[in-house]
C-alpha cells in the first residue's frame, strides 16, 4: 500500500465547515493503522538525514502527524496552539483569515537558538495558518527547515506564503 492508497482514504465533506469549502476528512486514514503508518512514514521519510531535533505541530489536527513524525527522526514534539492553551511563558502571532483573525502561541523555550525544526500540519489551504506557525517558530529562535504536510491545496497558492521554507507534501489537488 502506497501514498495512493492514502489519497483513496481521503474523504470530501461538501460545505464543512461552512457553504462553499470542501473539507478534506483524513479521519478514514487515521483510523487505519497500516494507513497511517504509511503516512507517519512519508511525511518522515524525506528528513531523516536533516539533522532535526524538534517537531512543531499545528493544533489540532496537525499535533495526530507531528508527534508520530518526531518519533521517527528521534526528535521531539512542539504544539502550536491557539491563544490561552498552554501554560508557560508564550509568544503569540496574529494572522488574517478570511473573515477576521486569528491568533497561535507557542512557548518562549521551545527550542534553543538556530534549533532544526521541521513543521508538521495535515493540509495548507491558504497557507496563513502555517505562515502564522513558520514566524512564531523563528521568533523563539528556531531554523525551520521544512514543512511537511499530508495534502496540499494547490489552487490556494499557500506554498508561496511560507517564506522559503521548503514545502513537501504528499498529495496534491489543483
Ligand atoms: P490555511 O488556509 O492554510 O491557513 O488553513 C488553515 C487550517 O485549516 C489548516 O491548518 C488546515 O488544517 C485547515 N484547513 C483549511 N482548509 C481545509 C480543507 N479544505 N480541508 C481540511 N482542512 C482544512
Amino acid at each position: 500500500m502506497g501514498v495512493d492508497r492514502l489519497t483513496s482514504l481521503i474523504r470530501d465533506i461538501p460545505d464543512f465547515p461552512e457553504p462553499g469549502v470542501v473539507f478534506k476528512d483524513i479521519t478514514p486514514v487515521l483510523g487505519d493503522g497500516e494507513a497511517l503508518a504509511i503516512l507517519v512514514d512519508a511525511l518522515a521519510e524525506p528528513h531523516k538525514r536533516s539533522g532535526i531535533t524538534k517537531v512543531a505541530g499545528i493544533e489540532a489536527r496537525g499535533f495526530t502527524l507531528a508527534t508520530p513524525v518526531a518519533d521517527r527522526l528521534n526528535a521531539g514534539f512542539i504544539p502550536v496552539r491557539k491563544p490561552g492553551k498552554l501554560p508557560h511563558e508564550t509568544m503569540r502571532e496574529d494572522y488574517t483569515l478570511e473573515y477576521g483573525t486569528d491568533a497561535l502561541e507557542v512557548h518562549v523555550d521551545a527550542v534553543v537558538d538556530g534549533e532544526k525544526v521541521l513543521l508538521v500540519d495535515d493540509v495548507i489551504a491558504t497557507g496563513g495558518t502555517a505562515a502564522a506557525a513558520v514566524r512564531l517558530l523563528r521568533a523563539v529562535g528556531a531554523d525551520v527547515v521544512g514543512f511537511a504536510v499530508f495534502i496540499e491545496l494547490g489552487f490556494l497558492g499557500g506554498a508561496e506564503k511560507l517564506d522559503g521554507v521548503p514545502l513537501h507534501a504528499l498529495v496534491r489537488y489543483d
